[in-house]
Order: structure tokens, then C-alpha cells, then sequence
């Protein structure tokens, strides 16, 4: 690295001498991404673009496939898989990741780009970058983008609102979760007005499945396991997704991200879990939600995993018993928040 790590957090006017230093760029997005994850990298990506950037965009697990909400949005065009992405770019732009080990495959390049700008909202990030643009009060990563699009005086184009819209939608559950400030009904509404097709974004993103994933999705709440008394009372809830039943159904891992949003509604349960293993590599990939009461963010980071305070998520290299054991014992020993 030209540069060692600034952990000081970095201005937008920053960024954009940065952005303005480079006709070339890597975009790079953390691993198994997902509507945020894809929609900032794209939306940066697009906009570069059409300013005369060469841009080329990726992540670093497998399969190297958009997951199929996100198929129709607009930029796909960027993406190389890992393996074709430079060994040393210049300049390393990251999205939505909160540590260099959320870019798998890719998380070499850091060590070896000229520059690395972060982008990222997560509350766990290390702060990895020559240069670090982390706001954790920001609903997503691609609302940043807008800001840093403002700052470079790039228009906000209808194709890169599709792709921010989609990064919104997805890190704010819809506009229900709290970060859904009147500043992001404001953002949505300027998104609106490039005439994007919001309803077949949304409509992809939280009402279209293949019928595998409604048998499995019924497979796993019905294998569900309520804990009333795991979370010093509060509560837990947790099921597992396997790889037979990936199989079974003709699915991806990606397909699966949905179940934890339903295991979560059961009221008697602070805490919901989900516990997927990745075919991939083996490996079990822990979701975590909870509904106020508890900063799981915190939980997923001392079990070496990250994410915000109330979805996080973290790795897990033992067998699902050990991993629930951990899990329990890390929910039991947590301050509760007040209601
Ligand atoms: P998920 O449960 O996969 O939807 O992830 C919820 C949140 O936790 C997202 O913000 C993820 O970026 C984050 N997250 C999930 N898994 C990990 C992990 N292994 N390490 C760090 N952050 C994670
Ligand atoms: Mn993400
Ligand atoms: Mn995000």
C-alpha cells in the first residue's frame, strides 16, 4: 500500500479527490452480497461509468451469481468474477463491508491496491481503508453513494436510482425499521422521480420466490425451536437450513435469506436465528435479529462475525450443536436494552 490506514473517518471531499485521481477503479462488495451490498457497488459503479471511468465490479465467494431478486438491475455489465479482478488495482472502492475478511477471495486486494476507499454503514467496521467513509447513522450504503454522487456533481441517473432504491428497500426492511429516517422517505421520494419501476424492485426483492423456497422456508419454521428461556428470558428462537435441503429444493444459499424474517415475527422470542450452511464451503453462516432489546451486533462480533445492532450475522467453523451452544451462551450474558 501507497498509504497506511487512516482509521480517522474521511470527508466526502476526500473521497471525491480520490475519485477524481483515478480513470480506473475496482468496485468490490462483501461476500454472498445482498440488495445493499450489490445496489451501492452498481450505483457507484454506473455512475463512473458514464463519466468516463473504466469501472469493473465484484465479490469474492461463490457461486458468482446474482442472487435473483436482483437479476433485472441495471449495471450487471461491471461484474468480473473474482478471479479476473487485477491483483493490484490503484484504486480498491469497498461497499457494505465492515472487514476486510467480508471480501473472501478479494480480500487481498487491499493489501496490494494503491488506495482503498471504504463505503459503509456497519457499526462493526474495522476501518480497513487508506480512506474510511463509515456512517453508522445511515439507513445503507447506497444512501451514501447518493451523498458522494451529490459531492462528485454526478447525476443522479434513472438506472443508478434503480440500483440505490434497491440497496434502500433492502437495508430498511421496506421503510419499517428505525433507521428509516424522514431524510430516507426524502432520498426515496427524489429515487421515485427519475421514474424508476420501485413496484417490480420491491416486488422482486420481498414477494417473488420459486415454489422450492416456500416448501423449504415451511421445512424450517416447522423444525423451528422456541427457547423461552435462552436471552436471560427474553427468549430465542432458531432453526437450521442444510445443504440437503438446498438440494432438495433446487436452492442456493442466497435463496434462503428470507426465512429469518419470518422466524423473527414469533412474538415470544426476543431473538431469532438462523443457522445456513453454505454447500459453498461448508461452513455455517449464522443469521441473528433481534427486536430491540438485545445488541446482537455486539454477540456477532465477540463471535468474530459483525453486522448492526439488531441483524448480524458471524461464521461458524463447528457443527451446529457447539455453534447453538456459543450462541446461547454469548445471548445469556448480554445487557438487556430498555424496552
Ligand atoms: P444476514 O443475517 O446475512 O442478513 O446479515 C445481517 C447483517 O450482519 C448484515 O449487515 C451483514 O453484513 C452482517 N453479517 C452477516 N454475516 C456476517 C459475518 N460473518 N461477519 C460480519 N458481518 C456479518
Ligand atoms: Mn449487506
Ligand atoms: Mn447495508
Amino acid at each position: 500500500m501507497t498509504a497506511s490506514p487512516s482509521p480517522a473517518p474521511a470527508s466526502l471531499a476526500d473521497a471525491v479527490a480520490l475519485l477524481e485521481a483515478h480513470d480506473e477503479v475496482v468496485l468490490a462488495c462483501h461476500v454472498n452480497p445482498d440488495g445493499d451490498a450489490l445496489g451501492s457497488m452498481l450505483a457507484l459503479g454506473l455512475a463512473l461509468r458514464d463519466r468516463g471511468t473504466r469501472v469493473l465490479a465484484s465479490w469474492g465467494s461463490r457461486p458468482f451469481e446474482v442472487p435473483s431478486p436482483y437479476r433485472d438491475l441495471p449495471g450487471l455489465d461491471l461484474l468480473v468474477p473474482a478471479d479476473q479482478v487485477p491483483p493490484a488495482p490503484a484504486l480498491l472502492v469497498t461497499f457494505d463491508t465492515g472487514s476486510v475478511d467480508r471480501l473472501g477471495a478479494l480480500g487481498d486486494r487491499v493489501a496490494a491496491a494503491g488506495d482503498v476507499l471504504v463505503i459503509d454503514h456497519h457499526a462493526s467496521n474495522t476501518c480497513f481503508g487508506t480512506l474510511n467513509l463509515v456512517d453508522v447513522t445511515a439507513a445503507s450504503t447506497a444512501s451514501m453513494v447518493v451523498d458522494l454522487l451529490d459531492a462528485l456533481g454526478l447525476p443522479l441517473t434513472r438506472d443508478v436510482a434503480a440500483c440505490v432504491y434497491t440497496g434502500l428497500v433492502t437495508d430498511t426492511g421496506s421503510f419499517k425499521y428505525v433507521a428509516t429516517t424522514p431524510d430516507v422517505h426524502r432520498l426515496a421520494a427524489r429515487l421515485l422521480e427519475t421514474g424508476i419501476r420501485h413496484d417490480l424492485i420491491s416486488r422482486e426483492i420481498w414477494d417473488t420466490a420459486s415454489y422450492g423456497y416456500v416448501k423449504a422456508l415451511g421445512l424450517a419454521c416447522a423444525r423451528s425451536v422456541l427457547e423461552p428461556d435462552e436471552v436471560g428470558g427474553l427468549g430465542l428462537v432458531w432453526t437450521a437450513v442444510g445443504v440437503e435441503d438446498l438440494e432438495r429444493y433446487g436452492l442456493v444459499l442466497a435463496d434462503v435469506e428470507g426465512v429469518i424474517d419470518v422466524l423473527r415475527t414469533a412474538r415470544e422470542a426476543e431473538v431469532a436465528v438462523v443457522v445456513k450452511t453454505d454447500p459453498e464451503d461448508g461452513l455455517l453462516k449464522v443469521s441473528t435479529r433481534s427486536k430491540g432489546r438485545v445488541d446482537v451486533g455486539s454477540v456477532c462480533v465477540s463471535l468474530g462475525g459483525g453486522g448492526h445492532r439488531f441483524a448480524a450475522g458471524f461464521t461458524s467453523y463447528e457443527p451446529l450443536g457447539p455453534t447453538m451452544e456459543r450462541v446461547r451462551a454469548a445471548l445469556a450474558d448480554v445487557p438487556h436494552l430498555p424496552a
